[in-house]
């Protein structure tokens, strides 16, 4: 007999158990499933803007190809200066006077930044503040570096703004960092000065290091503003601020991210130590890509004809909430900001157990694929979330046949 018999079966590790990452999880094996079987699917379930015809800034693309030559080595593990240097700047010219190179770390895009930071950061069982909902990067890598996710209630009925008071009490002596997602995906909401300082502060008072993701600061509509966390966390509250390329210049392939490090940084020399370390482990991030930062930053601001009337993120969020609202049963809080529409379903109307199973259900008789709500750390399966990318024209045949498949539940 060949030793198969005796060969030990190959399973993931303990660490991941607990891990989601719903966004291209089984929803998407049935929706590539789908398409082997020659079915085109609609995919309204990941923030990529490039299938639906959006471009990036040509200077942009033309400083990638004309890095490749000489961008052949391995960088800086923090990223190269002139990078490095261009995000200082932009948090210069935000108002952070004392920003310099050395707060600043380079990624492969946010995503690696955060998996990095929290694996520096968290020991086993510390407890982090995450919202719900949540982008579920947030929570998976939370859970991976064997941290504990304890998700803090955005109120649908208050604009998605986070419950304060629902943060203070989660807090324990266990409670090491607060993430806050401003502009928020998946609910679009952009939040005031007054509660992003409320977050501060419940942050400065129990001694909470503060992680804003702000990958979408430059999408936001009508009378919006972003205000960084950072402006509030100021020199006694420890903040780090994520950021890149992928969305406001459309090139997540490229793979662009940084975080910005503020506060009191003398007391975070053993954490900014550690994160190097990890950098270090991964060499560097894609370096023509880092060479693309300083020229986004630096450039002229395509992202801005986008987000105001006439422009296309702008007419596909205020079409597809609109859109939606319309549909009995359903209710959709207007986005202010980002990429995404996150509408309820009445459990009244729409008594929906498993929302994983609706989404498959909804994909298998209408091609679409949208991404279940709890998917997002919702905490009931009544909500899912719908990108806003495709033109009107599309938008609008998606969102009608989305309607005539709730009407078969109605
Ligand atoms: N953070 C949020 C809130 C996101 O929505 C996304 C992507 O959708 C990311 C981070 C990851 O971005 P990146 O492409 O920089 O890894």
């Amino acid at each position: 007999l060949w030793k198969a018999d005796r060969m030990r079966t190959v399973r993931q590790s303990r660490k991941l158990q607990g891990v989601r990452y719903d966004v291209r999880g089984p929803i998407l094996v049935e929706a590539q499933r789908l398409e082997a079987e020659g079915h085109r699917i609609l995919k309204l379930n990941i923030g990529n803007t490039a299938p639906f015809g959006f471009e990036a800034p040509e200077a942009i693309v033309a400083d990638m190809v004309q890095s490749l030559p000489d961008a052949q080595g391995y960088s800086d593990s923090r990223g190269i200066y002139s990078a490095r240097t261009a995000v200082a700047q932009y948090y210069q010219s935000r108002g952070f006077r004392d920003a310099v190179v050395d707060d600043v770390f380079i990624g492969n895009g946010v995503s690696e930044l955060i998996n990095m930071v929290l694996q520096t950061f968290i020991d086993d069982g510390n407890e982090i503040l995450v919202p719900a909902p949540d982008y579920p990067l947030w929570t998976g890598a939370v859970t991976l570096c064997g941290g504990v996710p304890v998700h803090y209630r955005c109120d649908e009925e208050n604009g998605w703004n986070p419950d304060l008071e629902d943060i203070e009490s989660k807090i324990t002596d266990n409670t090491h960092a607060l993430v806050i997602i401003n502009p928020n995906n998946p609910t679009g909401a952009v939040y005031s000065p007054d509660i992003v300082k409320g977050l501060i502060d419940i942050a400065r008072r129990h001694d909470l290091v503060v992680m804003a993701d702000e990958i979408y600061e430059k999408i936001i509509f009508d009378d919006a503003q972003h205000h960084h966390a950072a402006t509030y966390a100021g020199d006694d509250v420890l903040c780090l601020t994520f950021s890149g390329l992928s969305k406001a210049y459309r090139v997540c392939g490229y793979r662009a991210g940084w975080v910005y490090i503020t506060g009191p940084k003398h007391l975070a020399t053993d954490f900014l130590e550690g994160l190097t370390l990890l950098a270090n482990m991964r060499m560097c991030a894609n370096v023509p890509a880092q060479h693309a930062i300083q020229t986004a930053l630096g450039g002229y601001q395509s992202v801005n004809e986008l987000i105001v009337p006439g422009g296309r993120f702008y007419e596909q969020s205020k079409l597809a909430s609109r859109l939606l609202n319309e549909i009995p049963g359903v209710s959709c809080v207007e986005p202010e900001g980002a990429l995404y529409c996150f509408p309820r379903l009445d459990p009244d109307v729409y008594p929906i157990k498993d929302d994983e199973q609706f989404v498959i259900d909804l994909l298998r008789a209408k091609k679409i694929l949208v991404t279940h709500g709890t998917g997002f750390n919702w905490f009931e399966p009544d909500h899912f979330r719908l990108v806003t990318l495709p033109d009107v024209e599309v938008l609008t045949e998606a969102i009608g046949r989305i309607d005539e498949f709730l009407a078969t539940m109605r």
